[in-house]
């Protein structure tokens, strides 16, 4: 076994064919065992349910090479666990949890030489997800489903230093109360891409969503979770019954308070008040933390203090603290890292 020969610093977020892929079918009410396949395409009724009504959702995970090299993932069992609120949500079958984090294993490991060396900065992405796939005409939920889960290598997220974003507040809506803001579902997506691809037209990073029902309250951007730092250095996340909730923001939030000693606070967080905030990140797989440096209000720009030119010194102790626990060069809670290989 060789790994690949590829470029690992300069591969970018995009879409690279691996080996293998897991799929699993659902069909007269029981899942069958699955395999592991080479065929990367997916064959299914032009009338499928994914294809008229989006019954679809999904997960992210990474894996990557530690220093002391394994490869391992971060937290899997809140990824199966999330899929199947997701699945509940939508009408679907949920895949059995520990199942899940079998498929990860076998895809991974079938993957191995996909895997990024440890330094590069790039990491295995996994996606899960599963669909209605039988055909559907008048609205109802699927009958048959399939459960895949692939992977591609990505490129660090940041390549040269990273650089605080400036973000916009959206005039759309990203969830609704009581609708699917909390379940990783394609829908949310669909929806987001208007306003994304508008916001990045006028020169900003994100969108940043308010409650749609008062907009006054700070909800989450199309993919990432927000976290505050007070000046007195307590960290403020928003709460909210359609935010998707966030392994890694959950994860910092524990950080925070168990590594860092510092005081966490998951409440509703008005916007007329994030002006008083002195740094502001947005928590993801894909970035761990990125920096916020200004939120553009209809052309009113709001700063964060300590963290307007380059990341703030908490969101920086934040941030560290994590990847090292994942990297493993700090100790990790009893769970986080799942040994692969
Ligand atoms: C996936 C996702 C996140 C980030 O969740 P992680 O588990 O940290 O990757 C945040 N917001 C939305 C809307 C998402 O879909």
């Amino acid at each position: 076994m060789a790994k690949k020969d590829i470029d690992w610093g300069n591969i970018g977020f995009g879409y690279i064919k691996t080996d293998k892929r897991f799929v699993s079918n659902f069909k007269d009410g029981a899942w069958d065992e699955g395999a592991l396949i080479s065929d990367d395409t997916v064959t299914i009724s032009e009338c499928a349910c994914v294809l008229q009504y989006a019954q679809t959702i999904f997960e992210g995970l990474k894996a990557y090479t530690t220093e002391d090299g394994h490869v391992v993932c971060f937290r899997p069992d809140l990824n199966a666990k999330r899929m199947a609120d997701s699945a509940e949500r939508l009408e679907m079958p949920q895949f059995p949890e520990d199942r899940f984090v079998d498929a990860i294993h076998q895809v991974v490991k079938a993957n191995i030489d996909f895997v990024p060396p440890y330094g590069s900065g790039a990491t295995l992405y996994i996606r899960p997800y599963m669909f209605g796939s039988n055909a559907v005409i008048g609205v109802k939920p699927a009958q048959e489903y399939q459960f895949r889960v692939f992977c591609t290598p990505v490129g660090p997220y940041f390549k040269g230093g990273v650089k605080p974003i400036t973000i916009r507040v959206s005039d759309f809506d990203r969830a609704a109360p009581h609708g699917t803001g909390h379940i990783k579902a394609g829908l949310n997506y669909a929806m987001s891409l208007h306003a994304i691809v508008d916001a990045h037209g006028q020169g900003f990073d994100e969108n940043m969503y308010l409650d749609a029902a008062t907009r006054t309250k700070v909800e989450e951007t199309g993919g990432a979770n927000f976290l505050f730092v007070t000046k007195d250095k307590k960290i403020v996340t928003p709460k909210s019954n359609s935010i998707l909730p966030s392994i890694t923001r959950r994860s910092l939030m524990t950080v925070a308070k168990d590594y860092l000693g510092l005081e966490v606070e998951e409440r509703e967080v008005f916007f007329d008040e994030i002006g008083d905030f002195v740094e502001c990140g947005l928590c993801g797989t894909a970035a761990v933390i990125s920096p916020v440096g200004c939120v553009n209000d209809h052309g009113k720009e709001i700063f964060f203090e300590n963290g307007k030119d380059e990341m703030g010194p908490v969101i920086t102790e934040l941030r560290e603290t994590l990847t090292g626990i994942q990297m493993g060069h700090i100790k990790a809670p009893e769970g986080w890292i799942e040994v692969i290989e």
